[in-house]
């Protein structure tokens, strides 16, 4: 099939709707990180709790034709820094959500904590209300690297957080990041063994990466080099393996059956309703796949509802998979991909011989995977898809 029958309307023919979840984003958080370039916001005062929950559910209502019918099989609330939220608001917009959508009876249920705004008493709210998975972002257990991070917590704040949460659920996440300013193999090392000792069943490891509008950008500090970085990746995923994580995902690692339900829905390319500032979002219909994204201020969301709303063009389709589905380490089965982009297999044939060549990916009758090479050079890999994209 060529590009310019994909632009036919109707080339998109999806046989069934994919899984369907739910992220909330709350966008304050108590200091801009120099690193960010997520939409969070220095919180100015106390925090506008109940109207934004009246957006939230508005926002739902608004969009309640587009989901119709369908379950949500996982809630995500993000940010920014949730745990900033109070565990009664918390309990508000888990009930305000089941209101409104039918949420299935053992979804998994995420909230993003930020040592420092977070104790035992509001751990067990976030239980209460019915959250089941913490997600903690401890970045490191090493006060130096910390200050250089702008992290408002300190490493004896972060591990009374894991701690913390522990006690009250059994499915915490704790988010890591390598390749620090001044860090060195050992340092990351011992961030690593620190998170282990600690028992999280599940762990994300991320290299710290200088994006465009941060601090970090406009005054970049000074990082280890590329091989250094490659090497601690490398060092993670030996260390984590050797006491049993599965690394599922390129910066994800779990214990058995601990994998993140509504990350891997993402990329399965699933769909989900994104709402809250700033959130962006994905829904199928039988003949298109759309995205949204909600206005990124938290006062003009609050005082407007303003949403982006756009067709993927089926041409970019192939790609916007591809970027999710290749991030997997087993990679996905052969049928998902017609099921998640409505269009058959053949449409990436070429790219995927491509790739086979290059050693980038394998498959067999049921599964397409990224090598171990693939793995270590991802964008290589896809840019293979990219090139479909534009031709
Ligand atoms: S705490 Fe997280 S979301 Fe908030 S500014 Fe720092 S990195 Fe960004």
């Amino acid at each position: 099939m060529t590009p310019i029958a994909l632009e036919r309307a109707g080339a998109v023919k999806l046989a069934a709707l994919p899984p369907l979840a739910l992220y909330v984003h709350i966008p304050w958080c108590v200091r801009k990180c120099p690193y960010c370039d997520f939409n969070s916001h220095e919180r100015t005062g106390a925090l506008p709790e109940k109207e934004y929950l009246a957006s939230l559910f508005h926002d739902i209502e608004n969009h309640l034709p587009a989901v119709w019918g369908r379950r949500i099989v996982s809630i995500f609330i993000g940010g920014g820094t949730p745990s900033l939220f109070s565990p009664e608001s918390i309990d508000a917009l888990l009930s305000g959500v089941r209101a409104r959508l039918q949420v299935e009876p053992h979804a998994e249920i995420t909230l993003e904590a930020n040592p420092g705004t977070v104790e035992a008493a509001r751990f067990r709210g976030f239980r209460d209300a019915g959250v089941n998975r913490i997600s903690i972002g401890v970045q490191s257990f090493d006060d130096r690297m910390l200050a250089r991070l702008g992290r408002i917590h300190s490493a004896a704040e972060a591990r009374k957080a894991v701690e913390a949460a522990l006690a009250s659920f059994d499915n915490v996440n704790l988010d890591l990041m390598y390749a620090l300013p001044g860090q060195t193999a050992a340092m990351a090392r011992a961030d690593l063994e620190q998170a282990i000792a600690c028992g999280a069943p599940h762990l994300s490891a991320y290299q710290l990466t200088i994006e465009p509008n941060t601090v970090f950008y406009s005054r970049p500090p000074e990082l280890p080099e590329h091989d250094a970085a490659a090497d601690m990746q490398l060092a993670a995923e030996q260390a984590l393996g050797a006491a049993g994580y599965e690394h599922y995902e390129t910066s994800a690692f779990a214990r058995p059956g601990r994998r993140c339900r509504h990350n891997l829905n993402y990329w399965e390319f699933g769909d989900y309703l994104g709402i809250g500032a700033g959130a962006h979002g994905k829904i199928s219909f039988p003949d298109r796949v759309t995205r949204h994204e909600r206005a990124k201020q938290p006062r003009e969301y609050m005082e407007t509802g303003n949403s982006v709303e756009k067709t993927v063009p089926p041409a970019e389709l192939p790609f916007a998979f591809m970027l999710n589905a290749l991030r997997l380490v087993e990679g996905f089965e052969i049928r998902l991909f017609a099921e998640r982009t409505g269009l058959p297999l053949t449409v990436i044939q070429n790219e995927l011989n491509e790739g086979e060549k290059r050693e980038l990916l394998i498959r067999d009758w049921k599964r397409i995977r990224p090598t171990e090479r693939g793995q270590r050079f991802l964008n290589e890999l896809l840019e293979e898809f990219l090139v479909y994209r534009r031709r």
